[in-house]
């Protein structure tokens, strides 16, 4: 068995089906973000490895058919190809001119071996991905309120449901409210990840204010003494204008009653969605104030690198990368990490890194 099957979840397990996985899986003790240690920095890194399993192999095959010999001279040909390698990963031009450039100045016309060039594809990526460790921002104490924004399907829901998760398996209270209720179907999605979850639920109904639903949420949360509060939002209303300033109202309201609230806007970004889904996203954050990403669907693209354009052209953080669809299929993210776990098993290990 590989080592990327012994990390694959076990797909035979009945309990995965039924969701009793995901309730009695491994409890985090650490804080994401924060100064993790032993068993909870392994598993969220596991599942961070998991979900670029794609982008790493076709990094190796890509890399690899660069070279027909051992050594290969490093010529405009070879420029060429990698450059095209690059682009595929979706990691932009211009990320893909810097490294393309490095390499040629690092080392034209001379021979090179995949060590080298892997290396330094590396050592670029994880300085174009670098960002200053931002832990999620809790409430001094009360309730932390966490509003979850993005544009329709970008997995928003299934966020919050792995962010109740994960806060749950943390010994936390969680109270979620079902503000997008643009749609029916999305109250009924939030509300069945509840019970399954096992944390409380305020919802409002199709049609309902969702600025009342976010309002009673974060009041039951004050009640109950909730340590957590996650807001869903609806990603598209009949006009951008009417949807912006429906998430403006939700955000007073929240305000309202808890003056630093709320404490984090998340912005999802749907990984599978490429650079148009990327620009739009963002015109979607320049209108509403975010405070960090979470990266979805990174377990279903093989062009994991678009984790770069995002870095490069959001000014703020990435928190967490999801990599699958059940709720414990959440990473936070770390550019060391997301580094490493790429790389794993192409190039050696820095001895620093771990
Ligand atoms: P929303 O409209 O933004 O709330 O998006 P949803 O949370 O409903 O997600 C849209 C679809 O993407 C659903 O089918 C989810 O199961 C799927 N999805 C969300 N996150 C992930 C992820 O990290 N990996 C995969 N493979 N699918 C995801
Ligand atoms: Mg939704």
């Amino acid at each position: 068995m590989g080592f990327f099957d012994r990390l694959r979840k076990p797909t035979a397990d009945p309990a995965e089906s039924s969701g009793d996985r995901d309730m009695t899986g491994t409890p985090e003790q650490a804080d994401p973000g924060s100064h993790e240690q032993g068993g909870a920095k392994r598993s969220w890194f596991a599942r961070l490895k998991q979900g670029l399993k794609k982008t790493t192999q076709i990094l190796n095959t890509d890399v690899r058919d660069l070279f027909r010999r051992e050594g290969e001279l490093l010529d405009q040909a070879f420029l060429d190809r990698l450059y095209g390698l690059l682009v595929r990963t979706d990691m932009g031009v211009t990320a893909a001119d810097a490294i393309r450039d490095e390499i040629a100045s690092d080392f034209r016309g001379r021979v090179v071996h995949m060590e080298d060039i892997l290396t330094t594809i590396r050592g670029k990526i994880q300085e174009l991905t670098a960002q200053d460790e931002v832990p999620l921002r809790r409430a001094p104490s009360g309730p932390t309120v966490i509003m979850v924004v993005g544009v329709n399907g970008s997995g928003k829901t299934t966020s919050i449901a792995k962010l109740a998760h994960h806060f749950k398996s943390q010994g936390q209270s969680v109270v979620l409210g079902a503000g997008d209720t643009y749609r029916a179907a999305a109250t009924e999605q939030l509300t069945i990840w509840s019970q399954r979850i096992g944390v409380e639920i305020v919802t409002g109904g199709q049609g309902a204010d969702p600025a009342s639903v976010a309002h009673r949420a974060v009041a039951r949360s004050l009640e109950s003494q909730a340590d957590v509060c996650i807001v869903d939002t609806a990603g598209r209303l009949q006009t951008q204008l009417n949807l912006m300033e429906q998430l403006s109202k939700i955000r007073r309201v929240i305000a309202k009653l808890i003056p630093d609230a709320p404490h984090e806007v998340l912005l999802v970004l749907d990984a599978t969605a490429g650079q148009n889904g990327i620009s739009q996203a963002k015109g979607f954050s320049d209108a509403v104030e975010c405070t960090g990403i979470v990266l979805a669907k990174l377990d279903g693209t093989a062009k994991g690198g678009v984790i770069i354009p995002i870095r490069q052209q959001f000014g703020m953080p990435v928190k967490y990368v999801g990599v699958g669809e059940q709720p414990s299929d959440l990473a936070t993210f770390d550019s060391a990490h997301f580094v490493e776990a790429l790389f794993e098993g192409l190039v050696p290990q820095p001895a620093s890194s771990r």
